[in-house]
This record gives C-alpha cells, structure tokens and sequence, in this order.
C-alpha cells in the first residue's frame, strides 16, 4: 500500500505534467506546495513547516481545519449512507439544512434548491429567473444586468456577468453571452453616501429593464473581481429599482455568506432581501463541495405555474442535496451559532486593521482596506504570484494574491498572536516589492 501523505519527487512530476490546478498552464505550471495535513488554523507542508492559514481555502474553511464536530458529523452520516438520489426521495439531513437554511438568511426566501457548487448555483439562480419570466409570458425578459469588477463564478452564464476585463471576456467572446453592466460602485462601505452613485445603474435599468430577467450582483462585497467593499445604500437602491422596473435581483453571496462581512449575510448590511440568493463555500464549513439557490415565494410558485414546463423547475444535479454534504453543513451552522461568531470577526476586523495599517506608508501600495474578517492591500501594479508566495511561506504564513490583489480572509477561530504574525508578514513582504 502506497503512503497517503508522504509525497515522492516522483509523485511531484507526475502532478506538474498532468494536474491542472487553478489557472494555470499546463506547459508552465505556476509552483504548487504538497500539503500533509491541516489542522486548526495551521496548513502542514510535506516539508514539515506549518503555515498559518490566510485564505480559509477561498472563503470556506470559517473553523478551520479538521474540526472535530464537523468531523463527528460527516462520519455519523456515513455510518447511514454517503448518498442517496434526490429524485423521488429525500432524507433528514437535507429537511434539516433547508429549515436552518430558511430561518436565517433574509426573510422571504423560503424555497431551496440544493447544488453542487457555487457556480451551479449561479446558474440555477438565472434558470430561475429566466423560467419566472417565461411562466409569466414574459418571454422578452432573458439578459442580466450587473455591476462591474463582479465574480460568479466559472461556468459560462457566470463567467458572462464576471468583470469583462479580471473576468477575461475576450478569450470567450462568440461563446458567452452578452449582458448589461453597470459601473462599478465608486461610494465605498464606510464613505458618505452619495445618490449619483446609482445612475449607470439606474440608467441601464430605466432602458432596458423590457429585456432584462434579474439583475445579479455580491452584496456590498465584490470578492475574486476586485475586493472591493460598497455602500449599502447602494444595494437598497438596486432593490428599489428592481421592484420599480420588474426586475429579479439574484443576490451572490457564495462569498460573504455565514458571518464574513461582519453580519450573517451582506445583504443584512442594507437590509434587503433578494428574490433570488446564493450560498456556497463556507456552507459546509470548507468540510466538501455543496452549494444551494434560495427563492422567494414568487419566485418559486411563478416558475409553478408555468406551462411551457409544465411548472417543473428544470434542474437535478446527480449529487442534489448530498446526505454528507448535508450532515456537514448542518454542523457548520451550528458550530457557528453555538460560538459568538459576531465578536470573533470583529476581533478579526480590528486585528486586520491594526496589523495591516502599515502597509498605508508602502509606495507600492494603492490602498488597505478591512471589512469583517477581510483584510485587502491593493497594490498599484500586479504582483508576481509565485515570488511573494515563496517569501510568504518563508514567514510561515499561506496567502494567495491575485493580480494587485494581496489579501486575507482568516479562519474565524484565529487567535490574535497568528493575526499578528499574518499581517506582519504581509508588510514586511509587501515593503519589499
Ligand atoms: C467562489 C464564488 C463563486 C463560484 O463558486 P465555485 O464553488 O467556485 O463554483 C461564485 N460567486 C462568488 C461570489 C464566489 O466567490
């Protein structure tokens, strides 16, 4: 039997010449860092140093790694079965989540579909709006409008409301479709509000809003499009014209879901709700892949009533609503709200500003900005990736910077003394660029 941990040089060639990770090529592979294990807010290379996790593994690993109720939680339901097929059957952990899913988010969303992904829920949530429209005989209403410097997600409905520039649109252009897009809000979370911020938004939606099925937007947090953080008023606006022009709005908070803007769900910043909202990585607390689409009532029961589908939702992945997946989330959220969940990321807000404060005298850095448990430089000119990660992990520290974009988004169970060690890392690396 092979050793599961313990990586060979052999094992490294053979994932360099035929492992795609994330973005990168296969003829030159950006560097990859072999993991043995993981552990609290520690990340145990194969070489045998621990690094203190900046990343939460993209959003999802809020309690950190291999907690033990999570753990607890998956092997009980495993003990049962792994999975079984949603058509035609259900099961408790899935009655469950929805309950607990239902209860917290905004009021009004009360009807869940379960997926596999963030991504395939992006694309749920406009099959849902696009089959509401249909129902209603609406059939002009099939674009999307949106906001710039967005992410969704990297299925081709999603890719098409990313940013068309971090998003890339030309490599797909003939094979994405096309949508609206709003500037990009220019008012940012903790700034006065000012009203004229909405009109590319307003003006877009006054012209078009004949064509247009939803608007889709992140909630006062645009993450992998920018790391930007906006005015809530913003978001109330987008409700408002919404509503005015008969307009769905999808709320993507794939990202900002369960706690990480400093509330339960950035849209809880505006208090609004939307039609249509998306949940996904820290869903299961980071345990494995699940995501889910909540609707409204009207949502839900126009696309019933629809007869060109005979009122069938037209969706059912293989995996919908994963009995594992399920027993994970469940534990996720009770781990969260049995925990003062509030105070944690706001001790990680202000460990964040304090820590990454410094950076402001950088010349190389644009700007610092702390939202919740989300610390972001924003450097002047992209970074080289593969450098700073190497000098980070020198430091003990794992972050991953995209583009300009060199940021944090902790574990919530982050003791201050590894915030510390974090941020400083962060400016003693960055001083050097
Ligand atoms: C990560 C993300 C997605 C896509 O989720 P996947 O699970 O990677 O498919 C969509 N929207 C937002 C806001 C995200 O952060």
């Amino acid at each position: 039997m092979t050793d599961r941990t313990s990586i060979t040089d052999d094992d490294l060639r053979f994932d360099r010449e035929h492992l795609w990770h994330p973005y990168t090529s296969m003829s030159a592979p950006l560097p990859v860092y072999p993991v043995e294990s993981a552990r609290g807010v520690r990340i145990k290379l194969a070489s045998g140093e621990d690094l203190i996790d900046g990343m939460s593994s993209w959003w999802a690993a809020i309690h950190g790694y291999n907690h033990p109720r999570l753990n607890a939680a998956v092997t009980a339901q495993m003990a049962d079965m792994s999975h079984v097929m949603f058509g035609g059957m259900t099961h408790k952990p899935a009655i469950e989540l929805g309950r607990k899913l239902v209860e917290l988010t905004p009021d009004g969303l009360e009807h869940v579909f379960f997926c596999d992904s963030g991504s395939v829920s992006v694309e749920v949530a406009i099959k849902m709006a696009a089959q509401f429209w249909q129902a209603q005989g609406r059939e002009s209403k099939t674009k999307l409008l949106t906001i710039r410097s967005g992410y969704h997600g990297d299925t081709f409905q999603a890719m098409s409301v990313c940013d068309p520039v971090t998003g890339m649109h030309e490599i797909f252009r003939g094979v994405l479709p096309t949508h609206f897009f709003a500037d990009m809000p220019q008012v940012k979370f903790h700034q006065p509000w000012d009203a004229a911020d909405l009109a590319s938004f307003e003006a877009l939606i006054t012209e078009h809003h004949d064509t247009i099925a939803a608007v889709i937007l992140e909630p006062i947090v645009q993450g992998a499009g920018g790391m930007r953080f906006y005015h809530p008023a913003y978001l109330r606006g987008v409700r408002k014209l919404c509503d005015a022009h008969d307009v769905l709005l999808i709320a993507d908070e794939i990202a900002t879901g369960f706690g990480r803007s400093g509330v339960l769900f950035a849209c809880n910043h505006a208090g609004i709700s939307p039609d249509i909202m998306c949940l996904g990585k820290a869903l299961t607390g980071g345990t494995m892949t699940m995501a889910a689409t909540l609707a409204s009532k009207k949502v839900a029961m126009g696309i019933s009533a629809g007869e060109a589908s005979g009122g069938l939702f037209m969706h059912g992945p293989t995996f919908m609503a994963n009995p594992l997946a399920c027993a994970a989330a469940n534990a996720s959220i009770d781990l969260l709200l049995s925990a003062d969940w509030e105070e944690r990321v706001l001790d990680l807000q202000h460990g964040l500003a304090v820590g990454l404060a410094p950076c402001n005298d950088i010349a190389s850095v644009a700007e610092v900005r702390v939202l919740g448990a989300i610390g972001v430089v924003e450097m002047k000119e992209p970074v080289n990736v593969a450098a700073l990660q190497r000098e980070f992990v020198k430091r003990g520290v794992w972050i991953r910077p995209f583009g300009k974009l060199v940021y944090v988004m902790p574990p919530y169970i982050m003791e201050p003394d590894d915030v510390t060690v974090l941020t400083h890392a962060m400016a003693e690396v960055l001083r050097q660029v």
